[in-house]
């Protein structure tokens, strides 16, 4: 009995500090003019799109090493093809902005919202109502040819490779995602515009991402070397917690829909 009872007070007292500290975090957004938002996989997740990393994450079940790596997908295409075709397309389609989509939206109506930086490549900040957005990894919603240059949209290539495969240009060049493959140098303009931003704010906030990933896990260092504060708030503790104002080990829609909306 006493035992449950001692269990119960640590609960309580959990779910206290968790309110406390969402208290804490939403003072820092309605003081701060200029925020910048870095995003990733754990924003998506809500929306059916799986992580990466980890248990049950994408990579475990594709290697990345044949499926999203550069020299590869130039030596044989069709292994990104079969995985766009069968994995990504699907997922895509299927895919909705989720709570805390919206609730960017609503922060960026307000005008709190300085840019939204982020490391997925699932364009749903967009769809949700975002068109400013710094896509550090690219998007999975465009494509290009590899020759001309020519744009074609998600759904206009799945109609292709059922036809053609792989799917090819008018000009005969071939496609490729408007993502970023591994062994491929990020986009320097959308790189700069990210750290010129991370200069420039007062508060960082950092929403699903583990901050493995440079360059963007220098981002919130260079926020806190020109003095903005620093917020992370991720279902699991990143490599920058030390650094931060706040930390929030939480899901995201949970905590941004007791924040914003
Ligand atoms: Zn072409």
């Amino acid at each position: 009995m006493r035992l449950v009872l001692g269990m119960c007070i640590l609960v309580l007292n959990d779910v206290i500090e968790g309110f406390r500290m969402i208290d804490e975090l939403k003072k820092m957004i309605l003081e701060s003019k200029k925020i910048v938002v870095l995003t990733g996989a754990g924003f998506s997740s809500d929306s059916g799109i799986p992580t990466y990393r980890g248990t049950g994450g994408l990579w475990s079940k594709y290697d990345p090493s044949i499926y999203a790596d550069y020299n590869n997908f130039l030596r044989d295409s069709t292994y990104y093809w079969n995985f766009f075709k069968d994995e990504r397309y699907p997922m895509m389609i299927k895919a909705k902005p989720n709570t805390g989509h919206f609730a960017l939206v609503k922060l960026h109506k307000q005008g709190n919202l300085y840019k939204l930086i982020t490391q997925n490549i699932d364009g749903l900040h967009q769809v949700a109502g975002i068109p400013d957005v710094i896509e550090l990894h690219g998007t999975t919603r465009s494509f290009r040819c590899m020759s001309c240059d020519n744009r074609f949209s998600m759904g206009e290539v799945y109609k292709k490779i059922k036809h053609e495969f792989p799917p090819k240009c008018p000009c005969n060049g071939n496609l490729r995602p408007d993502t970023i493959m591994f062994g491929e140098p990020l986009p320097q303009p959308a790189l700069e515009e990210a750290m010129f931003a991370a200069r420039h704010c007062n508060l960082f906030l950092v929403l699903g991402s583990s901050l493995v990933v440079n360059p963007a896990a220098q981002l919130p260092i260079i926020a806190k070397e020109n003095n903005a504060k620093l917020a992370i708030v991720n279902i699991d503790p990143t490599p920058l917690d030390k650094l931060a104002d706040l930390v929030l080990n939480k899901k995201i829609t949970g905590v941004l829909k007791q924040l914003i909306l």
